[in-house]
């Protein structure tokens, strides 16, 4: 058996926080490849270093003063060095770092030694080999990962590597720039090595016990979702839900690899198994609640708009100028409604109505601001009755009005819109009904 196993930045924060990722690793021999975020926060109000290393190379790249800054950085590595007594200077690193960042090297490259530096220290730790990411995970010229020449080079470098370290976050272009992922890309970096060693499992250990079946700041103590499927949860971080980077799902939903999210901090914990698909029965109806404020909606009204071949395209065609995705497009008879994100509609509003008028000739377009979008998600709702009648009986028992019902025929979700000012009493509403009652 192999697996892939990822840690977050703060399981890696501190040479405290090392030694219990080196007993997990230690725990499992499968556990064989190990890729690691640069050393995030150790408490609320400390830094990541990634944090740090931007800072430092735009003062740096600016000429303006770095060394402070730099030194914090330096800190933050002999921390871990010497609380784990390893025999490593990191002298000739820093001299290298320095120098890059004087002469402007880019923000990318600067961004990728939080992991490049951390999977030195991880390899000599664990005593096995580093691969620097910049020889196995491959960007072109724009910057965009180029997923088959990763996985080809990963999967010949790695078939005569028993174990391994490769840092997540960066890889190379072919001119030998670092290119990085965006923030929080060792994610993906941990599944696309996943991919190329065909494991049998991704697992990625952060400092939460899995998936909550909603937003803990909005509800007490939410309880974790044990099993999710990879498109469950993508509409759940779709609209918001946060543990995973999106882009993680892609390299192993091509091999249809498990990921097991983990907490370091709670080894004991089950933590939420994601997986293509399950006959496992979720333990609720619905598996996830999720949503986002800062909508709007465009409400479009004409006579006979059903007959008329092409109104649709017309309308989603000034979008489509203007630059703007539309999120839900429910429609009536002779109307249409089209919700869009607000911010991205606000920037060209009046374009957008003077085109839909050229263009579709309405009788009459209404705007809404201020609106936000609930996704209730699971794929137990498929075939069962009464999911969207009680997810309504919620809503109207908490006094609130729904502007927008959405449902695809794939009955994996069911999406609502209300007021952002009712959005976190909806959530409430609906978790109640669905969870804490039904215990
Ligand atoms: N260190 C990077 C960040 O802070 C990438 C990661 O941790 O996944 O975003």
């Amino acid at each position: 058996m192999k697996i892939v196993v990822k840690f977050g930045g703060s399981s890696l924060a501190s040479a405290k926080q090392f030694k219990k990722v080196g007993d997990i690793i230690r725990a499992d021999k499968n556990r064989r490849y190990v890729v690691p975020s640069a050393p995030g926060k150790r408490n609320d109000k400390d830094e990541k270093v990634t944090d740090l290393l931007y800072q430092c190379y735009d003062a740096a790249s600016q000429g303006k003063s770095y060394k402070k800054i730099l030194e914090k950085i330096r800190e933050r590595y002999e921390e871990i060095i010497n609380g784990l007594n390893l025999n490593l200077n990191l002298d000739h690193e820093f001299q290298v770092i320095e120098e890059n960042f004087l002469a402007g090297i880019g923000r990318d490259y600067a961004a990728s030694r939080g992991e490049y530096l951390n999977g030195i220290l991880m390899a000599a730790y664990l005593g096995i080999e580093f691969i620097d990411a910049a020889e196995v995970v491959f960007f072109d010229e724009n910057g965009n990962f180029l997923s088959e020449e990763t996985n080809q080079e990963l999967e010949e470098r790695l078939a005569h590597t028993e174990r391994a370290v490769i840092p997540g976050f960066y890889g190379s272009a072919k001119d030998g720039s670092i290119r990085t992922f965006s923030r929080g890309g060792s994610d993906i970096t941990g599944s696309i090595v996943a991919r190329a060693i065909h494991a049998d499992l991704y697992e990625n250990w952060t400092d939460v016990s899995g998936f909550l079946v909603a937003d803990p700041r909005i509800v007490d103590d939410p309880e974790v979702i044990e099993t999710i499927t990879y498109k469950e949860l993508r509409e759940l971080s779709y609209m918001g839900a946060s543990v995973l980077h999106e882009d993680a799902i892609f390299p192993v939903r091509k091999e249809g690899i498990p990921i097991h999210i983990r907490n370091t901090n709670r080894p004991q914990d089950k933590g939420t198994l994601i997986v293509e698909n399950t006959c496992r029965k979720p333990k609720h109806i619905i598996t996830g609640i999720a949503g986002k404020k800062g909508f709007c909606s465009m409400y479009i009204e004409k006579a006979m708009m059903n007959s008329e071949v092409g109104f649709g395209r017309k309308v989603l065609g000034v979008l489509e100028d203007q630059g703007i995705s539309f999120e839900h497009m429910p429609s009536g008879i002779d109307t249409m409604t089209v919700f869009i994100h607000q911010t991205e509609f606000m920037a060209h509003e009046q374009q957008v109505i003077a085109g839909i008028h050229r263009a579709a000739a309405p009788d009459y377009i209404d705007l809404e601001s201020d609106l936000a979008l609930v996704a209730v998600v699971g794929r137990g709702m498929k075939g069962s009755r009464g999911t969207a009648a009680r997810v309504f009986a919620a809503l109207a028992h908490a006094r609130i009005n729904i502007k927008m019902i959405d449902q695809g025929s794939s009955e994996s979700n069911i999406i609502v819109g209300v007021r952002n000012e009712d959005f976190e009493d909806a959530i409430r509403a609906i978790y109640d009904v669905f969870v804490t009652t039904e215990l």
